[in-house]
């Protein structure tokens, strides 16, 4: 009898369990899309998103959720301090669940530690879809962390932020584009433009994302590019070209306006993305020709590598 009680006991705890989780995921999601919204205007901070939920399933009156808020700004208010001054009645917040996307910082940045602030407005228990590397020590009992997809996704948005902190370098994202056949360039090693009126939209897209877009002098040389953000509304990146050998033109495109850097020294990469890094740079998004992807790949310095294959066929000679 004993036995199947405790059996029946632990199945209800079970039951429980995987409803609270169901319904933390559900609300982390939500928590997710806020925090998309701050973009690359945090950069390089990371994207946060926070809601703050009273009386969920389980205890009397149902889920409510009386206040939210994200990350806007780099240097502003962080998203947790954001959703608590948007819940219009302060008491509301007693006993209160708050679900953030990223760990509260419990340090003194730019603002104030925000777990300071959720303990002390009465907030119980803090839901995080993903681990603050910056935070160091013990947490306080009242932060959980969800598993799963959502806090995948958590922990995806914010991956230039989490290599930037971890690495001591940005995350470097890079883009080949080649022909329907494998090449990258005609046969003389001239410039052809093989990707789709679609595919170009997609690397105008990830250029808005990057803080920083970097190719090699060949590729200035040849394309005559000027790396900005056309087809979709978005920020430029920061425009950053090697060019050791000092062969690039004054008028190339890429100097056209001043968001540049123009890499004129002999710099291993290592030393130049860790500088990037100190900079504030934690995205960089290459476009590099076949020495440029080479010397990449050699020291390791890929985290993402894209490659567009257009119709265009350039066929053996
Ligand atoms: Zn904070």
């Amino acid at each position: 009898m004993r036995k199947v009680f405790i059996s029946w006991y632990f199945m209800k705890c079970q039951i429980f369990h995987s409803r609270m989780s169901k319904i933390d995921d559900k609300f982390m999601a939500q928590a997710l899309k806020l925090a998309v919204l701050g973009g690359r205007s945090v950069a390089p901070n990371p994207m946060v998103g926070a809601l703050i939920v009273k009386n969920l399933p389980g205890r009397p009156a149902g889920d409510r959720i009386i206040g939210k808020g994200w990350h806007q700004k780099f240097g502003g208010p962080h998203a947790e301090v954001n959703a608590i001054k948007s819940v219009r009645c302060k008491a509301d917040l007693r006993g209160a669940t708050l679900y953030v996307t990223l760990e509260p910082c419990r340090h003194f940045g730019k603002t104030p530690p925000c777990m300071n602030l959720i303990e002390s407005v009465g907030i119980t228990r803090v839901v995080c879809g993903s681990r603050d590397p910056f935070q160091k020590g013990r947490r306080p009992s009242e932060i959980t962390f969800i598993s799963g997809p959502i806090a995948k996704k958590c922990r995806e948005l914010n991956k230039f932020f989490f290599t930037w902190v971890t690495r001591k370098r940005p995350y470097i994202t890079v883009k080949i584009a080649t022909s329907a056949d494998g090449f990258v360039a005609g046969h003389n090693g001239e410039h052809i433009h093989f990707t789709s009126r679609a595919q170009d939209k997609y690397v105008h897209q990830l250029r808005a994302q990057h803080q920083a877009i970097m190719v090699g002098s060949g590729t200035v040389i040849s394309d005559n590019p000027s790396l900005t953000v056309r087809y979709i509304i978005g920020k430029d990146p920061l425009r950053i070209i090697l060019d050791s050998r000092k062969r690039v033109s004054k008028n190339a495109k890429v100097f056209k306006n001043k968001n540049y850097l123009h890499i004129t020294k002999r710099t291993p990469l290592k030393t130049l993305f860790r500088q990037l890094a100190a900079r504030g740079i934690a995205s960089v998004l290459v476009e590099p020709g076949p020495t440029l992807y080479a010397s990449l790949k050699k020291v390791g310095l890929i985290d993402a590598l894209i490659v567009l294959k257009g119709s265009k066929k350039i066929g053996l000679v």
